[in-house]
């Protein structure tokens, strides 16, 4: 019988193994398979490099063998968290990936806005739902979030992360948690001062990220919102808006 081929997956960028630096899994050793492209365009984009198709010639079509080599090299071929995130990892096909990961003792993490919905969502380990609040300048699709949740159909872990900026994001992230109280939720301060491709180790306002993760932690308690969990980007707090880190 000839061997299953699956459809290459378009990749950015694979490195790590590093620290996640935000929402559920902040701390945790990760390697990082980032794909190319996206369906959205926020206005503060921190990955435009795997995002505008400007930057289509620095992405490979890669087989899953290959990633899954790149992931094993990078990890010594010992398991470890992988991050699958972009752009928009769900328009990439990534079923066999993991699939293939899982059968190593491998687990799998996805971050996305939601926009588009995969079965294959139940085989993560971790689903990170990330819808994009009115200061990105995108229109969410509630109904697809809605969908993605039970496309999960209760295996992974499911979260939700906001990115905030200001109180109409804020506004937005209470309108989320309302909408899915059954769903852990993260806050994180935006960062204002995101990398540029082509100058990705461009100066970070960490003073001004700073006041917005305190007026963050004010504005939850404040509220008692006590479901809330607000944390920085540790990344770009130990990095700034150095790449691959
Ligand atoms: S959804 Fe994420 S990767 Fe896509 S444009 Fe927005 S911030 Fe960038």
């Amino acid at each position: 019988m000839a061997a299953m081929t699956h459809p290459a997956i378009r990749v950015s960028e694979i490195f790590g193994p590093t620290i996640q630096g935000e929402g559920v899994l902040i701390g945790l050793p990760t390697v990082f398979v980032r794909t190319g492209g996206c369906d959205y365009r926020c206005s503060w984009c921190d990955s435009l490099h795997a995002v505008d198709n400007q930057y289509r010639h620095e992405w490979e079509m890669m087989s899953v063998d290959a990633v899954w080599q790149s992931v094993v090299g990078l990890s010594g071929g010992r398991p470890v968290m992988v991050s699958l995130s972009g752009g928009n990892p769900a328009i990439q096909p990534l079923g066999a990936l993991i699939e293939r990961g899982h059968r190593e003792g491998y687990r799998f993490a996805l971050e996305t806005q939601g926009s588009v919905v995969r079965d294959w969502f139940a085989e993560l380990d971790v689903l990170v739902l990330s819808p994009k609040p009115p200061s990105s300048e995108m229109t969410t699709d509630w109904a697809a979030i809605e969908a993605c949740v039970q496309a999960a159909n209760e295996k992974p872990q499911v979260v939700l992360k906001l990115v905030v900026f200001d109180e109409s994001d804020y506004a937005y992230a209470k309108d989320a948690a309302a909408r899915f109280p059954r769903l852990p939720i993260y806050l994180q301060p935006g960062n204002h001062t995101p990398p540029r491709p082509g100058n990705a180790d461009s100066a970070v306002d960490l003073d001004g990220i700073t006041k917005r993760m305190e007026w963050l932690v004010e504005s939850v308690t404040r509220d008692r919102w006590f479901e809330a969990r607000v944390l920085p980007q540790l990344h770009v707090m130990l990095w700034g808006n150095k790449r691959g880190v």
